[in-house]
C-alpha cells in the first residue's frame, strides 16, 4: 500500500468511527488510540504523518524502547497491557499518558507507593473484567464501583479517570455487546469518570454504539488484518 492509499484507508477508517459515535449522539467524542504493539516504529511514524497521535503499547520494555526512539515526536502513549510489579518503577519513569490496565486493589496499593516515593501521579483506567473470563485481567463487574472508589481514597497519587474493558472473547454479538454495556453501565455510575475505554478492531463499532468514548485499534490502524481493501 503507497502512503496515499494508506491516508485513504485511514481516512475510511476515521469515517467508520464517526458513523458509530453519531448513532450515539453528535456530541458523544471518540478517541482513537492506534495500538502499535505489533508494529514498528517507522510504522508508528508513517501513521503521525497523516495526523494519528496517541498510541498504546502492552509490554513496558516495548513503550520505552518505542517511546525514547520517537520522543522527538509530539506523540501521546498508552499503557494498555498488564503491569507486573518489577515493572512499575520503569513505567512510572516513562509517565505514560494514560495507564488503562489498573487491575486490582493490590497493583494499585504497589503503584501508590511507588508513585509517593517518586514524588509523581499517574492517570489510570480501572480494567473491569465484564464478561469475566478466566483469561482476562481486572476487577469484576459486581465489586468495581466498590473497588474504584477505594482506589480513590486510599491512594491518591493514582488518578481515576474512568474504565476499560475488553469485549467478551466470543463470535456471539448479543455476548461482546452485553460485555459492553456492562462496563458503560459501571462508568454512569462514577460521577467524575471520563473515560470509557473499550473496543478493538473486531469490535469498536458496536462498543462506541453502547457508550464507548475511546477505542484501541491495533491491527486495523496498521492495516495487519489479513481481509482488507488494498491488501
Ligand atoms: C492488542 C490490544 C488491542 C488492539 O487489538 P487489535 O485487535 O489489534 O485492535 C487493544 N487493547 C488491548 C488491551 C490490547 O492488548
Amino acid at each position: 500500500m503507497t502512503q496515499t492509499e494508506y491516508k485513504i484507508y485511514i481516512d475510511n477508517m476515521i469515517r467508520r468511527v464517526e458513523k458509530a459515535r453519531l448513532r450515539v449522539s453528535g456530541h458523544h467524542i471518540v478517541k482513537i488510540v492506534a495500538v502499535s504493539k505489533y508494529s514498528s516504529t517507522d510504522e508508528i511514524e508513517t501513521l503521525y504523518n497523516i495526523g494519528q497521535r496517541a498510541f498504546g503499547e502492552n509490554k513496558v520494555q516495548d513503550l520505552k524502547a518505542k517511546s525514547t526512539e520517537l520522543e522527538e515526536l509530539p506523540l501521546e502513549w498508552h499503557f494498555i497491557g498488564n503491569l507486573q510489579k518489577n515493572k512499575i518503577n520503569n513505567l512510572i519513569d516513562l509517565s505514560p499518558t494514560l495507564f488503562q490496565g489498573l487491575d486490582s486493589i493490590e497493583l494499585a496499593k504497589e503503584l501508590n507507593k511507588k508513585l509517593e516515593a517518586k514524588n509523581a501521579t499517574i492517570d489510570c483506567l480501572l480494567q473491569i473484567n465484564s464478561a469475566k473470563e478466566e483469561s482476562k485481567h481486572g476487577v469484576m463487574p459486581e465489586i468495581a464501583l466498590e473497588r474504584y472508589q477505594e482506589i480513590q481514597e486510599k491512594y491518591p497519587n493514582i488518578h481515576l479517570k474512568g474504565v476499560m474493558s475488553i469485549g467478551a472473547h466470543t463470535e456471539d454479538k448479543e455476548l461482546i455487546k452485553k460485555s459492553f454495556q456492562t462496563t458503560h453501565e459501571i462508568f454512569e455510575q462514577l460521577p467524575d469518570a471520563k473515560i470509557c475505554s473499550m473496543g478493538m478492531s473486531s469490535d469498536f463499532e458496536l462498543a462506541i454504539e453502547c457508550g464507548s468514548n475511546m477505542v484501541r485499534l491495533g491491527s486495523i490502524m496498521f492495516n495487519k488484518l489479513p481481509l482488507l481493501p488494498f491488501s
